[in-house]
């Protein structure tokens, strides 16, 4: 079995980053910048943080 993965998406415009979460990522107070040339927000990454 390969590893699923797949790229973190910017919330506001779409744009995806190069950041790759697998399929169990559980992840909160991560904050990334928008790479997108007219967004360029800053988000937070969070994943499966309420399941645990
Ligand atoms: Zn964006």
């Amino acid at each position: 079995m390969r590893p699923q993965k797949e790229k973190i998406q910017c919330p506001f415009c779409g744009y995806k980053m190069p950041i790759e979460r697998d399929k169990n990522a559980v992840c909160k107070g991560i904050y990334v910048k928008c790479k997108a040339r007219n967004c360029r927000k800053e988000f937070e990454i969070r994943i499966n943080s309420e399941i645990r």
